[in-house]
């Protein structure tokens, strides 16, 4: 703590992401990264942005990348809004949406960062209670005073809410906005995009980080109709008048361009998690139904901090939360068949 500091910045418990070694190589299974390379037409394109227009600012709209998601996702450009990753689009709806007195409403478990920005914009909120195996409780315990928040699958958990439960949220929610974070929703999910058309408070946020194996290249999006795109420019505006780098949005849009290298690897990442599920189970392992790019385990024997710190020394990382609720479970992410492999040998070593 440092007298210099603002009460904010003393005030602020910032999220804590995922180890990311830089000295050993080790089976990463603990950032829910797609073990598979982004597609080889992103590298070209990169390549080919990397020229003397680098001098040149970027388009402060992002609209190529805009026009291409918006293609893609069968809507009009003016419903797209592109950012740094996901979270830094998380952060600019919650300062775009959410009011201090006015309380919002997440899972009990979920994304770790929604309470850290929460925390950071002064907002009060309530955890709503989950089921039994994290499942959501139904649509009216999320009727909401300032807004509601959830990924959908959630993380992480894993478990998925229906696109009829969402409908429901938002009808009982018109007046406030209703932010799906569909980080993970590549992964055997169904988009709440078609919602959009019809609910002018639904707010989808999507990243390439994940399916489209771009986690490094900070690219995310989210849709929705004008007024919250407007909310959303107005926010980003007083931050940086510029969206992504001029590589950024050439790769993003690559990346978007190659349709059947998306779905080959998002497939083989679903296959290899339908794969293992049955082994780990047989294992004696508790595993949360999954339609993310990761599982949710825990075993009625082993204790999770013991199975990780275990893990680590093996040369496998996965992610350990010391969190009340979740102390006992792991988050693993499904790496490559060799890799779960890997994973499955040194659990059998442990049993
Ligand atoms: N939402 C959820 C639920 C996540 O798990 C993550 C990844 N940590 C993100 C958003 C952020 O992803 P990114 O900033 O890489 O787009």
């Amino acid at each position: 703590m440092s007298k210099y500091w603002s009460k904010i910045a003393a005030g602020q418990r910032p999220y804590v992401p995922g180890e990311q070694p830089k000295d050993r190589k080790y089976i990463k299974l603990n950032t829910n990264e797609c073990p598979y390379p982004p597609s080889p037409l992103v590298l070209e394109a990169i390549k080919e942005a990397a020229n003397e227009k680098l001098k040149l600012y970027p388009d402060p709209s992002g609209e190529d990348l805009r026009q291409t998601v918006a293609e893609y996702y069968g809507l009009k450009k003016e419903w797209v809004f592109v950012g740094n990753g996901s979270d830094e689009i998380l952060a600019f709806a919650f300062m775009a949406f959410f009011d201090p007195g006015s309380t919002i409403l997440f899972p009990d478990v979920t994304y770790s960062f929604y309470p850290v920005y929460a925390n950071l914009f002064q907002l009060d909120y309530r955890l709503v209670p989950l089921r039994e195996e994290f499942s959501l409780y139904p649509p009216d315990f999320y009727d909401s005073e300032g807004g509601v928040i959830f990924p959908n699958p959630n993380a992480p958990t894993g478990n998925y809410v229906t696109m009829e439960m969402i409908e429901k949220i938002l009808i009982r929610n018109p007046d406030k906005v209703v932010i799906v974070d569909e980080a993970y929703i590549d992964f055997g999910g169904e988009t709440a995009i078609p919602l959009i058309a019809k609910y002018p408070n639904l707010l989808v946020i999507q990243t390439l980080s994940k399916s489209r194996s771009l986690a490094g290249l900070r690219v995310g999006f989210a849709l929705g109709q004008d007024g919250l795109m407007e909310g959303l420019n107005r926010i980003k505006n007083s931050f940086n008048s510029y969206t992504l780098d001029r590589l950024s949005m050439a790769g993003a849009i690559a990346a978007i361009r190659d349709e059947s290298y998306f779905q080959a690897t998002r497939q083989k990442v679903m296959q290899t998690r339908e794969r293992i599920v049955p082994i780990l189970r047989q294992m004696g392992w508790q595993v949360i139904p999954s339609q993310a790019n990761f599982i949710f385990i825990s075993h009625p024997v082993f204790k999770a901090e013991g199975v990780f710190t275990e893990l680590r020394q093996q040369g496998i990382l996965v992610r350990y939360f010391r969190q009340p609720k979740i102390d006992n479970y792991l988050r693993v992410s499904i790496g490559s068949d060799e890799e779960m492999d890997s994973l499955l040998q040194a659990l059998t070593e442990i049993n």
